[in-house]
């Protein structure tokens, strides 16, 4: 028998993966038109340096604290996806936002700055697995499971910043807020106000940890929702009974980090403190010594007096340069192995060079575009969280 080849249609995931084309629909791909500079171009800083010059007050570059040295090195700013959010839209005389971080971030800056800014992401196809995880029809096949049970009228949705536009719109539109890493504990207790559940978007673990851990539900008031599952994999019953309905999402570098890492560490240097992002697995952030966003990790080790011993859970470029900037503390990373995020890595000197120099020749590159629509929904849920009450509502 003689068998056709039927080429796949192509996902954008299969794009990214073959390096080539671009999705238009997603914004990701990864062609970048002209010539990007060879990676071993010994130039390359000095181009940087350059481009950033001639382009003066016109671009202002933003640097998420998990991006690599080569790159952070050229940030007008550094921080966690919402610090950085909020700078651009602090910097209206910036013509061009230049955002070296994941897609979500770029569309949350291009959220919040005004109509005549351009938001660029240097290579797009720095996406983010945890965002990814959750993608809007299944997010609206979700709602209509929580319907059909009954219980969609008394459920909010609470999303955290590592979602896209589309899901930050859908959960304005449906009552909800979006939350980052620091407050999501006060955003769920304002969700318990306005409703009976929530349906927490898109990492199960941040969810977990703050229903558990912070508002003292049971591990039994949560179900993970899949949305690989017809009515994702719950019974009416089981959606009917939990307070918390935690999407199946998270992320790929915080979910590496075990328990086991935490003993191996404890026996290898005791005494040792062990500070973990709350993205980390509820069995881990629970032998864990400290939980919190990368801002408080940064700000707690600078803090803490010369000699203590710290074993981080987070993002290794960040752990690196933590380590870097506190040379009078022991920095050890949690796992054994390594493991960078790969999607902000996807951001490299040859990458930001080659948006600067297209911007100062005219051109306008990989512009992340969201449409009047999603912005104007995501940013009421942008907005019910900044009205939340408490000192770090704006931290992630
Ligand atoms: S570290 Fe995790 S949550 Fe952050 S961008 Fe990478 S995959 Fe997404």
């Amino acid at each position: 028998m003689t068998g056709t080849f039927v080429e796949p249609t192509p996902t954008p995931l299969a794009l990214l993966l073959l390096g080539q084309k671009a999705d238009p629909e997603s914004e990701r791909g990864v062609e970048c038109p002209g010539d990007l500079p060879a990676p071993s171009d010994p130039d390359l800083v000095n181009r940087a340096r350059a481009a950033k010059a001639a382009l003066g007050d016109r671009v202002f570059i933003l640097g998420h604290h998990y991006q690599r040295n080569e790159v952070i090195e050229f940030a007008d700013v550094t921080g966690d996806s919402f610090k950085l959010a909020q700078q651009a839209a602090a910097h209206p005389e910036a013509e061009f936002i230049v955002f070296c971080g994941v897609h979500f971030m770029a569309e949350s800056a291009d959220i919040l700055t005004s109509a005549d800014q351009q938001v660029i992401l240097p290579d797009l196809a720095a996406g983010c697995s945890m965002a990814d995880m959750a993608e809007i029809n299944q997010v609206e096949d979700c709602w209509a499971a929580l319907d059909r049970a009954g219980v969609a009228e008394v459920t909010v949705p609470i999303t955290y910043m590592n979602s896209s536009a589309a899901i930050k719109s859908f959960t304005g539109k449906h009552g909800g807020s979006v939350c980052t890493s620091s407050n999501a504990e006060r955003s769920m207790e304002w969700a318990f106000e306005q409703g009976e559940k929530v349906l927490f978007l898109p990492d199960q673990h941040l969810g977990r940890n703050t229903a558990v851990r912070d508002l003292g539900l049971s591990l039994d008031d949560c179900v993970v929702y899949n949305p690989n599952k017809p009515d994702g994999g719950l019974t009416h019953e089981q959606m009917r009974a939990a307070r918390v309905i935690l999407w199946k999402g998270h992320c790929s570098v915080h979910g590496r980090f075990t328990p086991e890492c935490v003993d191996d560490v404890r026996e290898q240097v005791p005494g040792i403190t062990v500070i973990v992002h709350p993205e980390c697995a509820y069995e881990v952030v629970e032998k864990a010594d400290i939980v919190g966003s990368t801002e408080k990790i940064i700000a707690t080790i600078a803090a803490a007096e010369p000699g203590t011993s710290f074993a981080i859970g987070t993002e290794l470029n960040l752990v690196k340069r933590i380590a870097q900037q506190n040379p009078d503390k022991q920095i050890v990373y949690l796992d054994k192995t390594v493991c960078f995020c790969s999607t902000m890595n996807r951001i490299d000197l040859p990458h930001l060079v080659w948006a600067l120099e297209s911007l100062l020749a005219g051109n306008v590159v990989n512009q992340i575009v969201v449409d009047d629509d999603t912005k104007e929904w995501s940013k009421v849920a942008l907005d019910r969280m900044l009205a939340l009450p408490g000192p770090s509502a704006a931290r992630d």
